[in-house]
């Protein structure tokens, strides 16, 4: 049975008109890096919730999910008129298999994100282990605009934590932004210029962990099949693993 617990509002950070970030107080239990909580609310009779995956870690004192405001959606507008001291109902277990205990071993760790599934992967990354399993570590983020490339000072700070280890890179996909690329994940991966501009190839040796939108995820999975990688499942590790909060 899913226990619920309140959390009370500390943040609700607004990057653009709809992306944003809402950092919770509450006394959840134990969590792995990597997993998702459901948000819920009291809306007129009914309990209304949704998942999030957690942005922050374990260790962190705040809980911290990245949400889209879809103006019409029954949750996400609320969560937008949140003010500090609001509560929200959250599941006492955070849920789900997309962490890196579930992921095999490899020489290199890519982690291909769209929109609010940075989210996950900069969780994962506060922790120690990735940086201690994988000579490099590859996050790829691809937003439609520019303003949607958030934690900007959390990435420069890894990038100077593990300079020789630490590669991130975006595409910015509906207009054209120095510095960024310009094209949707499975395409930079297909036309190799991810792999060019990381001078990182791809083999059996590497890992990929992918979040985000559905499509996405599984255009990227076919290119990568093509390229001779599987699925990762329990029974029969791969170097494929898919996270598909969002449905
Ligand atoms: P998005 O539309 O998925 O866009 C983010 C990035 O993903 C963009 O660079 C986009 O490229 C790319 N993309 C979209 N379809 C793709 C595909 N088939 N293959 C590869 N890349 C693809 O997400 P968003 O900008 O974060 O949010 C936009 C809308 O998504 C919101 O209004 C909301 O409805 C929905 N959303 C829902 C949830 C949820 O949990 N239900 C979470 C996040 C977002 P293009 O610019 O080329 O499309």
């Amino acid at each position: 049975m899913e226990e619920w617990l309140e959390g009370q509002v500390v943040k609700n950070i607004k990057w653009t008109k709809n992306l944003a970030s809402l950092k919770l107080k509450a006394k959840i239990n134990n969590h792995q890096a990597g997993q998702f909580t459901r948000i819920g609310l009291k809306v007129n009779d009914d309990f209304i919730t949704r998942s999030y995956s957690y942005a922050s870690a374990p260790k962190d004192e705040l809980l911290e999910i990245i949400y889209v405001n879809i103006p019409n959606g029954k949750l996400s507008p609320i969560l937008h008129n949140l003010k500090i001291g609001d509560k929200v109902s959250v599941m006492q277990q955070a849920i789900g298999y997309f962490t890196l205990d579930e992921i095999p071993d490899g020489e290199n760790l890519w982690m291909l994100a769209t929109g609010t599934a940075l989210g996950v992967f900069l969780a994962i990354l506060k922790t120690s282990p990735p940086w201690k399993r994988f000579k490099k570590i590859i996050l790829i983020h691809s937003v439609r605009y520019a303003e949607e490339l958030i934690y900007q000072d959390l990435i420069a700070e890894m990038k100077q934590l593990y300079p020789d280890q630490f590669i991130y890179l975006n595409s910015v996909t509906r207009s054209k932004v120095k510095g960024s690329f310009n094209f949707r994940i499975p395409e930079g991966l297909s036309s190799k210029k991810f792999q060019e501009s990381t001078q990182i190839e791809i083999n059996e040796d590497s890992q990929f962990m992918i979040c985000g939108n559905p499509e996405m995820i599984k255009e990227t999975t076919e290119v990568l099949k093509s390229f001779g990688l599987n699925k990762n499942r329990r029974a029969k590790p791969g170097n494929i693993t898919v996270e598909r909060y969002w449905v």
